[in-house]
């Protein structure tokens, strides 16, 4: 079994409940146990400033799926929940958004599935809930809760648990 993270993004329609209705199938269609969930986080919109604001959040699953049908299957859940992956949108709204961050130690370099995801360390959406659920794994020799201190978290706010 394989320990891989995965950080959740939305910022169309109500993002927690489709976190909520993601995660579970996630872990069906992947073979795995969910570890960890962190909390939702309201977090500034990027890439065109224009659209609304996003949610976000990371999950830890432990798969036997190797990393290639692990995205695969992510890619399929973001469908499912309605996401539109032509290119033009590539940075605009979106229902769910799923990255893989890390799988093991394992190192990919390729366009279709680069590990660990090259734009971890310079996202505060997914450093802060990633250093909620990982504070001290280590990824691509730097640990979360370090990389986390060195990017402003200014607009990122904690949202209370759902249904609170
Ligand atoms: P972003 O998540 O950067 O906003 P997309 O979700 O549209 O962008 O992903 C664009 C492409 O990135 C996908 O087609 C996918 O194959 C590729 N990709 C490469 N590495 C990864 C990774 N670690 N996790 C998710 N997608 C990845
Ligand atoms: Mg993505």
């Amino acid at each position: 079994m394989a320990s891989a993270l995965i950080a959740l993004g939305g910022n169309l329609g109500d993002v927690r409940a489709t976190f909520n209705k993601a995660i579970p199938q996630v872990c069906g269609m992947t073979q795995a146990a969910l570890v960890a969930r962190s909390a939702d986080y309201a977090t500034p919109p990027w890439g065109d400033e224009q659209q609304p604001g996003f949610v976000n959040a990371c999950i830890e699953i432990e798969t036997s799926l190797d990393p290639h049908a692990l995205l695969f299957c992510l890619q399929k859940v973001e469908t499912k929940f309605g996401r539109d992956r032509s290119p033009e949108r590539r940075f605009g709204p979106r229902t769910l958004d799923l990255d893989l961050i890390a799988y093991d130690d394992v190192r990919i370099d390729r366009p279709e599935l680069t590990l660990p995801h090259p734009r971890l360390f310079e996202r505060a959406f997914v450093l802060v809930p990633l250093a909620e659920i990982a504070p001290d794994r280590v990824i691509a020799g730097r640990r979360i809760r370090d990389a986390l201190a060195a990017v402003s978290t200014d607009g990122i706010v904690r949202l209370p648990d759902f249904g609170g």
